[in-house]
């Protein structure tokens, strides 16, 4: 489909509208849903944001989150709207495992699929594809596809503190590589309508619960530090998250404490998921280095050069531990020619 096509289809008559984003849902993933939820509300559609799972409490103040249902807990609803949907809109994921059960829904429905995505190599069935790795948030993306679809007049202060809540949590508040003029072009343009910086700021970085600063000095003091290899990896057992309390997202973004030790350029951390038999892997680097190509060499996962994931089948903190100096080994020559300052 082309997008004159997809344009027609968006201004015309009142559309069923499904928006789908990926597990473990973070801001980018639901700032990229909620801002285009708003905007197709505006122009007059139906619309439904479906997550697979819950998301955390940090992200439980965005405009429109109250009308979010999680497949996991709505199955019956949402299969019948999905069934029933003209239109579904598949954001920030680029494979459709990555939304797990929800993804048979999506397959089965005779919908028009249109996918916004900014990870490598999407490979998701749809009609109409927006992907570019080069943009630092699918959030971005939906300012950009709104400007493409001619809608931007549909974008109010609802739907750009959404979308202004993914570019910053998904660019490190503005730092990574990625954030282009054009980020903060489209930043300037999402203020005019109104965001409150301060406020978005306060929900997402000033409102954590006790646990996760007693998770995050626990993760810190079980650090590992392969200074001949440039990368540190820290642990979390599940023993340790139940003594802190955990709750989900408390240790969102823990795995960049490694990278803000001078030299260092790859960061890992481990959790482990005792009921699902697994240790969860986080990855960043600094400069070229692919931890998408570690993660998919040795953690089974994938994702951006310099944020990738996986997960270890075993509960084994010590292997998790060793397997990590057997991949900075392997890398290391690459690790250390990294981020070489120019
Ligand atoms: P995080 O470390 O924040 O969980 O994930 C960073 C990035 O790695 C995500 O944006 C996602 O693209 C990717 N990722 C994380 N976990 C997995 C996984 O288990 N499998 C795959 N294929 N990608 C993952
Ligand atoms: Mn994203």
């Amino acid at each position: 489909m082309d997008t004159q096509k997809l344009q027609a289809l968006l201004k015309g008559q009142s559309k069923n509208i499904v928006i789908v984003t990926h597990k473990n849902p973070d801001g980018d993933a639901m700032g990229s849903s909620l801002g285009l939820y708003h905007i197709l509300k505006n122009a007059g559609h139906n619309v439904h944001v479906i997550t697979p799972n819950d998301y955390p409490s940090f992200l439980k103040w965005m405009p429109g989150e109250k009308d979010v249902w999680r497949y996991e807990w709505t199955k019956s609803r949402s299969h019948k709207t999905i069934m029933g949907a003209d239109m579904i809109f598949c954001l920030d994921f680029n494979d459709i495992s990555r939304i797990e059960a929800l993804g048979a829904e999506v397959t089965a429905s005779k919908a028009i699929k249109v996918l916004i995505d900014h990870h490598l190599t999407p490979v998701v069935d749809v009609d109409y594809t927006y992907s570019d790795d080069n943009m630092i948030a699918t959030a971005e993306m939906i300012y950009h596809f709104a400007q493409k679809m001619d809608m931007l007049e549909f974008l109010d202060k609802d739907s750009a503190t959404c979308i202004y809540t993914g570019i910053l949590t998904d660019s490190g508040e503005f730092a990574f590589p990625k954030t282009s003029a054009v980020t903060h072009y489209v930043v300037s343009e999402l203020m005019k309508k109104g965001v409150d910086n301060y406020a978005v700021y306060q929900h997402i970085y000033m409102s954590f619960a006790q646990s996760r600063l007693l998770l995050l000095g626990k993760s810190l003091s079980n650090m590992h530090i392969f200074s001949e290899q440039a990368a540190v990896c820290m642990t979390l057992t599940q023993e340790e998250l139940d003594a802190a309390g955990f709750k989900k997202g408390d240790t969102e973004g823990f795995v960049n404490y490694g990278l803000t030790i001078k030299n260092i350029n790859v960061s890992c951390i481990f959790i482990e998921n005792k009921s699902e038999g697994i240790i969860k892997v986080s990855l960043r680097s600094k400069g070229n280095f692919s931890v998408n190509e570690m993660s998919r060499q040795f953690f089974n996962g994938a994702g951006h050069i310099n944020a990738a994931g996986g997960q270890l089948p075993t509960t084994d903190m010590q292997y998790a531990v060793s397997r990590f100096k057997e991949a900075v080994e392997y890398y290391k020559d690459a690790i250390l020619a990294s981020n070489e300052q120019k």
